[in-house]
């Protein structure tokens, strides 16, 4: 059976563990967390980078230093993983969700603008398959409406936008390395700051509200409770296992990429038939390969495809629940304008198995058995 995901494993983890053992030092801000971020600044080009104990937790800590109040508004798209819109409900806020582009499945980046209020604070671009979202226009967007921008780059680790990592574009980026990502800790994720004025009091947050960071670097002799936190710390065991895979990080997107690559050209031929639709990565944006999906007709065509590759022992799944249907989205959030492309192509698409461990020589047989479900 050909599995829908396997965590990343590349061999030195249980080493880097065992170190962090020996050091005598496994809670949060050890050697190999310290590795890991500064790992992310140097290659991201990011003005700071938190380790934390996922990107749900990240994407938190954006909204606690985003000072949101009760009945400010987040702009964001419905075809999200619920974490997104949880950060911010969790402070009280109201996710306002606009419809996707058909193409990238990333939020519609034409139909921010009208979804703005009085209330609106900021604007939450998910970049979905490691794709870059449109941030050109989301930015000038922001700017002109002084909203702050938190990229859900949790898919997007080793992505860019016109050079840039996804992330480091607008005021905050979240990561996450769950086990389901390109790089994994099990669970964990990073927050980055990418305006030096925000940095002291993210630590601060990440730290249960105190100035320990500080303390630790020796710029004050005692710490103290400081403002309202909580503790976003990875154990440094997690970072450890982090550091083996940012050690081979090329490799790692090397290989995805080459998958990817391998699904894209043998289904080509179906996508030029008008048969299926493939992923498109527009100008400027360089991906990851963090997912490969293929849509279906509709909704009917993609269950009779998942239970045909199921028959021949290949995990393929759906994706998102639109957020503004489900109960909690119904009950926190609302929808601004219509849902075109949302639900209609959320219930269109199917992920194919895509991880480190994959052989290409897999990724070539389950093309193939798509091919075969459309010949039949
Ligand atoms: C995986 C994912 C998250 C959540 O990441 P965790 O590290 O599990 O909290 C958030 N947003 C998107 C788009 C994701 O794919």
């Amino acid at each position: 059976m050909i599995n829908f995901n396997v965590p990343p494993y590349v061999g030195n983890e249980l080493k880097y563990i065992e170190e962090a053992i020996q050091h005598q030092k496994i809670c949060g801000d050890g050697i190999f967390t310290k590795k890991c971020s500064e790992w992310f600044e140097k290659h991201m080009n990011a003005k700071k980078v938190l380790l934390t104990t996922s990107c749900t937790h990240a994407t938190e800590m954006a909204a606690l230093l985003l000072d949101l109040k009760p009945g400010d508004e987040v702009i964001m798209p419905a075809y999200t993983f619920v974490s997104t819109a949880d950060a911010f409900v969790m402070r009280g806020a109201v996710p306002v969700f606009v419809d996707i582009r058909p193409d990238t499945m990333n939020i519609d980046e034409n139909l921010i603008e009208a979804a703005i209020t009085e209330r609106t604070k900021a604007i939450v671009p998910v970049h979905y398959a490691g794709v870059s979202c449109e941030m050109d226009k989301i930015m000038e967007i922001a700017r002109k409406y002084n909203l702050a921008v938190v990229e859900d780059a949790a898919q997007g680790v080793m992505s860019s936008y016109k050079g840039k990592a996804l992330g480091t574009i607008g005021d905050y980026g979240c990561f996450s390395f769950h086990e389901t990502k390109n790089y994994s800790m099990g669970e964990g994720g990073a927050l980055l700051i990418n305006d030096e004025a925000h940095v002291e009091m993210a630590e601060i947050i990440r730290e249960k509200g105190t100035n320990r960071a500080k303390f630790f670097r020796g710029q004050i002799d005692k710490y103290t409770w400081m403002e309202a936190g909580s503790s976003y710390l990875p154990s440094d065991m997690n970072a450890a296992y982090l550091w083996a895979q940012l050690e081979i990080a090329d490799e790692i997107n090397e290989k995805r990429l080459r998958i990817w690559n391998t699904y894209y050209e043998k289904l080509k031929e179906l996508k030029e038939k008008k048969v299926i639709e493939l992923p498109c990565v527009p100008e400027g944006c360089i991906h990851n390969g963090h997912m490969f999906y293929i849509k279906a007709k509709d909704l009917e065509e993609r269950t009779r495809l998942i239970s045909y590759l199921k028959e021949k022992e290949i995990m393929a799944v759906f994706h998102y629940i639109p957020l503004h249907t489900a109960p909690a989205g119904l009950k926190y959030g609302r929808f601004h304008g219509e849902d075109k492309y949302t639900t209609r192509e959320s219930e269109r698409l199917v992920r194919l198995p895509m991880y480190y461990a994959l052989e290409v020589e897999q990724a070539e047989k389950i093309a193939e058995t798509v091919k075969e479900f459309y010949a039949e």
